[in-house]
């Protein structure tokens, strides 16, 4: 579904994406875990294009991401993206929020952009916080709005970055639980997080980033147990 070829992203003297190289197929969970500047948002937003790449290519579904225009509105409408702070529009409704991009991206109804929003709210347990303003909401009620809001668009992959780590601890597992949910049912996700918990239950595979490389990519067992570089145990034994 995402092919990325021999990316590289500088900026300024500051290289922060070196000749990456990887693939994520249909149904796939990808963690993405590294240290602070590691480059895992910027690798993110670069599959959304939100940022641009200096060489190589990202394709989503053999296509190369498109430069601006309709189809760089159908592109962000594909990849669903959640960030680490909550970025619902303060002046919309819960409701709102979710039945904007239908509306508009999709063309859909007023009626059946609000019917399945309903449904979506439903699913990641907020559905009684419709009609409240963002601002009404806890962090964690916040951050699943904002999973609801990307599923809405039928999306073909969602990005999370680091989706839980704004949030007060109480509030982490209920999100995380969500995002559980949405692997288990088969999304295309690729979520950079340094919750080992959901590593380890949903992820397909890890990419562990350092200094703008892949340094490791392998099964969340053996990434945990068995880490083979010195930069991922050093990582770890910071984290766990
Ligand atoms: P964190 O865990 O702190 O979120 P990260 O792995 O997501 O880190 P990035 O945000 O991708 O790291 O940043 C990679 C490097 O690029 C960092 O050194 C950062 O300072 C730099 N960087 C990111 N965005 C920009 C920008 N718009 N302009 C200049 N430098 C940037
Ligand atoms: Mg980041």
């Amino acid at each position: 579904l995402v092919v990325v070829t021999d990316v590289n992203k500088n900026f300024g003297d500051l290289h922060v994406l070196k000749n990456i190289n990887t693939v994520v197929t249909r149904g796939e969970v990808v963690v993405v875990i590294g240290p602070s500047g590691s480059g895992k948002s910027t690798l993110c937003r670069a599959i959304n294009r939100l940022e641009t790449i200096d060489s190589g290519s990202i394709t989503i579904d053999g296509m190369e991401l498109p430069a601006e225009g309709r189809a760089l509105a159908q592109l962000r409408a594909d990849v669903g993206m959640v960030f680490q702070a909550f970025n619902l529009f303060a002046h919309k409704t819960v409701l709102e929020n979710i039945t904007l991009g239908p509306i508009k991206v999709r063309g859909m109804s007023k009626a059946d952009a609000e019917e399945k929003a309903m449904a979506l709210l439903e699913r990641v347990g907020v559905a009684n916080q419709a009609h409240k303003m963002p601002a009404q909401l806890s962090g964690g009620q916040q951050q699943r709005v904002a999973i609801a809001r990307a599923l809405a668009m039928t999306p073909k992959l969602i990005l999370l970055d680091e989706p839980t780590s704004a949030l007060d601890p109480e509030m982490i597992n209920e999100v995380l639980e969500v995002m559980i949910d949405l692997a288990n049912d088969g999304m295309t996700m690729i979520v950079v997080t340094h919750e080992m918990g959901f590593a380890r239950r949903a992820a397909d595979r890890v990419i562990f980033m350092a200094d703008g490389e892949i340094v490791e990519e392998t099964t969340p067992e053996r990434f945990f147990t068995d880490p083979q570089s010195t930069r991922a145990k050093d990582f770890l034994s910071k984290i766990l």
